[in-house]
């Protein structure tokens, strides 16, 4: 008899989570199955859950994995992007999307913006197309994914986070340019704030300001790394900004507030980076009279290329105990209890909530 698979299948706004069973079809050339071990519920799973973001019905969400290999198809190359050789039962990560380089529109550099692009956790469930998304027992890697091993060891609820906050933070920097002795403001403590707090902390930044409106995630972020705290909801906090030039701001907030205040307090030759405003809200203002004298650099990222998810894979790596990743996926629940996780993250907005697949799985 065949194996079967076991997802969860998203069909509307605010609408639970219905578990469906469907045999593993046999692997297409250059696939390979994977077992999930562990999803971590990321903040645009949820904006589609509640109707912000629109994904094509029915779909699997969870885009943030982390797995071992089931079963390899014969015409893999059987390597990852490194050149380690891929065995069954190995835990590995990969982008969260499969890119076609034979595409006419591709681009080395920005692989995530091409037009045959197959992405996790976003696509439709089609009879001939499922298991690609996290909230499952199984997905199935396609050609073009970039894989790599991890050590055994990892922490499983810290390894899911690299293939979308990790990864995207990770671009945010190579964008940013050089870290290293510079005053870098960050705003929007959430996942992708803290790890990009983390990561300039490594790459020996001078001064790391966090900025949020949220007192407890300001907090968090002294633990990655932030050497100063501005709360946004008060303006007077915000002479610090002033006070000294700000040569980098990494924007995870998506807030036009914010992102008008760092921008404005960019000192000369300044680099802004905007990352988090990913859903529609009011146009953000612009001094291009300031832009100009101070000869700024503003520049927008989506998701990673391949550049970014190793420096990413490297960065956790070797990281993932010297700052408190574990804490941040706040509570955890068996995969069957998908929708009591949904709920308590919509509830709680914990950094993250996870699931795990088996048992054996939790608390690793
Ligand atoms: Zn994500």
């Amino acid at each position: 008899m065949k194996k079967r698979a076991t997802y969860y299948a998203f069909s509307g706004a605010n609408t639970a989570l219905t578990k469906v069973t469907t045999p593993i079809p046999t692997l297409h050339d250059g696939e390979i199955l994977v077992n999930i071990s562990y999803t971590t519920l990321c903040g645009s799973d949820l904006h589609t859950y509640c109707g912000l973001r629109n994904e094509p019905c029915p779909t699997i969400l969870g885009h943030e994995i982390v797995g071992t290999i089931a079963e390899i198809s014969a015409k893999h190359s059987g390597l990852d992007v490194q050149g380690n050789k891929l065995q069954v039962g190995d835990l590995i990560t990969w982008t969260v999307f499969a890119s076609d380089p034979n595409s006419a529109n591709y681009q080395p550099d920005t692989p995530q913006k091409n037009d045959r692009l197959y992405k996790y956790g976003h696509r439709k469930i089609t009879e001939q197309d499922e298991l690609h998304g996290g909230l499952a027992t199984h997905i199935i890697l396609r050609p073009h994914t970039c894989i790599r091993l991890l050590p055994k060891t990892i922490s499983l609820r810290v390894a899911a986070t690299i293939n979308c906050a990790v990864a995207t933070s990770a671009g945010a920097i190579r964008l940013a340019g050089t870290i290293a002795g510079k005053n870098v403001h960050v705003a929007g403590i959430g996942l992708l704030g803290l790890v990009t707090i983390a990561m300039c902390k490594e790459l020996g930044a001078s001064n790391i300001i966090a900025s949020d409106v949220n007192p407890a995630r300001l907090e968090m972020a002294k633990h990655f790394g932030a050497s100063h705290t501005i709360d946004l909801s008060e303006r007077e906090n915000c002479a610090l900004l002033e006070a000294s030039p700000i040569d980098r701001f990494i924007d995870m907030s998506g807030s036009p507030d914010a992102m008008e205040l760092g921008i404005e307090t960019l000192g000369l030759h300044g680099r802004a980076i905007l990352v988090g405003a990913v859903f529609h809200q009011r146009p953000t203002k612009i001094d291009a009279e300031q832009v100009i004298r101070k000869m700024l650099c503003i520049k927008g990222l989506h998701n990673y290329n391949y550049t970014d998810f190793s420096f990413a894979v490297d960065f956790i790596i070797n990281n993932w105990q010297k700052y408190p990743f574990e804490s941040l996926v706040e509570r955890e629940f068996p995969l069957d209890e998908v929708n009591a996780a949904i709920d308590y993250a919509l509830t709680h907005k914990p950094i993250r909530a996870g699931l795990y697949m088996d048992s054996s799985t939790a608390k690793r």
